[in-house]
């Protein structure tokens, strides 16, 4: 089983409670106007790897199990990969996951195949993001997005959703900067400005 990867990020404090690891998977098709990551839309960029080499990046071996986050991308276009990198997930003791899709809740539940990636889901954040509705509030970033809470492993008051977007940007080792979170379109070009 492959997966096709965007990047992985560690310790983030702005996509889910607590500190996570966070996966972003190539490939979308909703076309959101205003998206943060146009650059995960294409399918075929980003790297392949296997579902090993991806678990292996997101529970480092002899570490406790993270918290983590599946992100995109769209996750749920890839389905057969999402619902088995959950399950490695969870075989691996990670207690707490939090998923966003840019689908709806009705649509995943009409998407064939979609409950065996939701049961294994502690948190969904779902919903296109519409700019004309942009929140400037942490997680949801526009307002007609949700937060299911689809296990009891959190509460609605950990998410913190009437918080103010945070936004979290690191230098990686190759001096590549790596912005993450839910920044104003203001704060996006300034970061896009330094990485130039
Ligand atoms: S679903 Fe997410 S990744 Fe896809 S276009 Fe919309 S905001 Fe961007």
């Amino acid at each position: 089983m492959n997966v096709q990867v965007a990047g992985v990020l560690y310790g983030s404090t702005v996509n889910g409670p607590g500190r996570r690891n966070v996966l972003h998977l190539q490939g979308c098709t909703l076309g959101c106007r205003g998206c943060f990551n146009p650059g995960t839309h294409d399918a075929a960029a980003g790297r392949r790897q296997t579902l090993d080499e991806v678990v292996g990046a997101l529970v480092p071996k002899g570490s406790e199990a993270p918290a983590i986050t599946i992100s995109g991308g769209e996750p749920f276009q890839q389905l057969p990969a999402l619902v088995a990198l959950l399950r490695r997930l969870r075989e691996c003791g990670v207690d707490s996951i939090v998923v966003f899709s840019g689908y709806a809740m009705e649509e995943l539940q009409a998407m064939p195949g979609s409950g065996a990636a939701l049961a294994e889901i502690d948190v969904l954040i779902a919903g296109r993001y519409v700019a004309t509705e942009a929140t400037g509030l942490g997680l949801c970033a526009s307002a007609n997005q949700r937060a299911h809470l689809l296990t009891h492993r959190h509460t609605l008051e950990e998410l913190q959703l009437g918080e103010s977007a945070a936004v979290e940007i690191t230098i990686l080792p190759d001096g590549n900067v790596v912005m993450s979170g839910f920044p104003s379109p203001a704060i996006r070009r300034a970061i896009a400005a330094l990485d130039s």
